[in-house]
């Protein structure tokens, strides 16, 4: 039934509007029965006219008096205009256009009519283009809470609500994936219930006690879906990684430094998950320049010590180069062997020498099992490389593995490697456990070294100054980041695109300091540009918010950002972490077109915050989980993203998660809700 086409419920000349309910998305009864009203207008009342106030909305009930087609004095446009009355008083009913209705209400009726009163010197008191119904009619278009739909060409609120009422009494076939048991423990109502009450709600309370119904389910449907996938892990087989203590305590003796108490908490976690008889899947949060890259290094040398191999994947080549330069830094006295797969130049590092390697040659080491730890793009995993032993896969900044790359390496023999995924984007702890509960979560909070970065906020007229400033730094050494929020266009020359920043910056700095980096150039394009800079070649980069978020280059301690107040404050904040790393004294301007109280407010929070976490739940509180989340892929569907805002229904469906996880983890006895669960999994994977 819930199959049944649209057309089946639609007769004569109604057929005519098909074509436009299917641009709405809408074929089944099933896409009606869920396309929800987007607002409701409270017609409950009938109101006496000599009652009725100006700016009111409401539904009056009268005789009609009068009714005529009119033109407007000045444009000349066709209006129909009744006159009503109801014993208390008389009100207009104007429609533009729409002289059709003379032929429905006529003089002599009685009819109700719904809409807000104005009142002017042309029309006198009336109501603007006004919903009407007769007498006879079951009220469907006032007289109660009217709900309002997205419309399109040929589809009116008005007909969906005449054909929603046809087959609304289907929405009892509906299948309600929430066990009885939730429902009543949380007091939600059926699905089908909340159905109606969406479509033909009685009060404005129904109306919430149903939205909160189906926010309910979109979050719960996801966190189980997590917390399946997490325990499901369980199932396989891991590698056997003893922790060797001396090992350990000659390793953290050897780095020119110590641990921060972060890094051991963390290193810590990552090392308890090793005891588990099966695979971790651990995401580390921290600043960049927060220290983890030597914490994902020192527990990979706990897995090759257990004779397995690790593979470290970065989302550019440079990262992964830089990664590979890192563990040569600190691991070469330890006998390990390190390999880089880039597409260029692939090398190896191996008995404390470095030495180019062909691809077909590097990858026959690694299967082999030559190899210990392998650095490279996410695409390694892509470009056909098998690993003999692999014991760990250590991802930066992808939060969550594809499907296809975890299948790729679950097809080693007998267990599946331990993962570690990376990121600095700092998410807040509650939204974290919320969106990637199928992960464990482990945080550094405090970055080993304080940085030195004067962040300044920058008035237009004062932009001279700061480009002085910038060409007396470069004569220096300095070298400059300008991010720009776009790559090219924007309508005005505020919005800053990297291409007219760069015809701008030419001509205050000359062109061969500058370079230009952006998304959507190839990566050998990128890689010289990045070379360049980082060799000193290119003294000011102009380039877009998105990209090369790791990248380290000392001598980079300038940096602007234009169109400031345009970017969430920890995205500023992150881009702000490329800077002042080298212990130099870093300026930060932040370029701004209008400074209001607001904005300079946001962005003083900036400079007096303590860590990225402060400010990502300022973001999440202020902009919503979406800016705080980013752009990229973090696999969260909207409709639960705009759920993540909801403290009481997060908890809700944290209780309801861990019910059913108590109870019957296998669902067997709740069939709807496994069926529901599949069919998420299968949208969440071609998404
Ligand atoms: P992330 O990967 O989190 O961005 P990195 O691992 O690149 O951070 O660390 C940034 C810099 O700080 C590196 O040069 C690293 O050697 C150094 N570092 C890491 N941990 C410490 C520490 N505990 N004390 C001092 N310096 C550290
Ligand atoms: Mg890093």
């Amino acid at each position: 039934m819930l199959q049944l086409p649209l057309s089946f419920f639609l007769k004569g000349v109604w057929k005519k509007n098909l074509t436009s309910l299917k641009k709405l998305g809408l074929f089944k009864v099933e896409d009606l029965l869920f396309y929800f009203p987007t607002k409701y207008k409270d017609f409950s009342k009938i109101k006496k006219i000599s009652e009725l106030k100006i700016g009111e909305e409401a539904s009056v009930k009268g005789k009609i008096i009068k009714a005529e087609i009119k033109k407007t004095l000045k444009t000349k446009r066709t209006i129909f205009e009744i006159i009503i009355d109801d014993g208390t008083g008389l009100i207009k009913g104007v429609w533009f256009g729409k002289s059709y209705l003379s032929k429905i209400l006529k003089p002599g009726k009685e009819v109700y009519l719904a809409g807000k009163a104005y009142f002017d010197d042309f029309y006198g008191f009336y109501l603007l283009e006004p919903i009407y119904e007769f007498e006879s009619q079951v009220k469907l278009h006032l007289a109660r809470i009217v709900p309002f739909y997205r419309e399109t060409r040929g589809i009116t609120s008005r007909f969906l609500r005449y054909l929603i009422k046809k087959i609304l009494p289907l929405a009892k076939k509906i299948e309600d994936p929430l066990p009885k048991e939730i429902l009543k423990r949380f007091q939600l109502p059926e699905k089908s219930q909340a159905i109606i009450w969406l479509h033909q709600p009685k009060s404005f309370s129904e109306i919430e006690k149903a939205k909160k119904r189906f926010d309910f389910e979109n979050l719960f449907l996801f966190q189980l879906f997590l917390a399946l996938k997490k325990k499901n892990l369980e199932k396989f087989l891991a590698p056997k990684i003893e922790i060797d203590q001396k090992f350990l305590n000659q390793i953290l003796k050897s780095l020119p430094f110590s641990l921060t108490f972060d890094q051991k908490k963390a290193l810590s976690e990552i090392l308890a998950d090793f005891r588990k008889p099966y695979p971790s899947n651990r995401l580390l949060e921290g600043d960049v320049g927060s220290g983890k890259t030597i914490v994902a290094l020192i527990a990979s040398a706990m897995v090759i010590k257990n004779g397995f191999q690790v593979a470290m994947l970065a989302p550019t080549e440079i990262l992964a180069s830089q990664h590979f330069q890192t563990a040569i830094k600190f691991f070469s006295d330890f006998g390990f062997s390190f390999g880089l797969l880039a597409s260029k130049k692939c090398q190896i590092f191996s008995q404390k020498e470095v030495a180019s390697i062909k691809k077909e040659n590097l990858k026959r080491e690694i299967k082999k099992g030559n190899i210990d730890l392998i650095f490279g793009t996410h695409a390694l995993l892509e470009e056909g490389v098998s690993f003999k032993k692999l014991g760990l896969v250590i991802i930066d900044e992808q939060h969550r593995f594809g499907v296809e790359q975890r299948k790729k390496l679950t097809e080693q023999e007998g267990f599946v490697p331990h993962f570690l995924s990376m990121t600095a984007t700092p998410i807040p702890r509650t939204l974290a456990l919320a969106v990637y509960a199928d992960l464990d979560l482990s945080i550094i909070k405090k970055s080993p070294k304080k940085r030195k970065v004067i962040t300044k906020i920058v008035a237009p007229q004062s932009r001279e100054k700061v480009y002085q400033f910038i060409k007396e730094e470069i004569k220096k050494g300095s070298r400059v980041f300008v991010i720009c929020p776009l790559i090219e266009g924007g309508k005005d020359l505020e919005s800053h695109s990297v291409m007219a920043e760069k015809e701008k910056l030419k001509k205050i700095f000359g062109e061969e300091i500058l370079g230009v980096l952006h998304g959507k150039m190839k990566p050998e394009e990128k890689q010289k540009i990045i070379e360049a800079f980082s060799q000193g070649k290119i003294k000011i980069l102009i380039s877009t918010s998105v990209i090369e978020v790791g990248i380290d280059i000392p001598e980079a301690n300038i940096m602007i950002i234009e169109g400031a107040e345009r970017f969430g404050l920890a995205s500023l904040y992150q881009m702000r972490g490329r800077i002042g790393r080298s212990g130099k004294l870093g300026f930060c301007f932040l370029f701004c077109e209008k400074i209001t109280p607001s904005v300079r407010k946001r962005l003083k929070a900036i400079s007096e915050a303590k860590d990225g976490f402060e400010l990502a739940q300022k973001d999440l509180e202020i902009r919503g989980p979406g800016e705080v989340l980013g752009k990229r892929q973090h696999g969260v569907p909207d409709r639960v993203m705009e759920v993540l805002k909801n403290p009481e229904i997060l908890k809700l469906s944290k209780e309801a998660v861990d019910f059913i996880l108590k109870r019957d983890p296998s669902l067997e006895n709740y069939p709807s809700l496994k069926k529901a669960i599949s069919g998420l999994e299968e949208t969440l994977h071609l998404e």
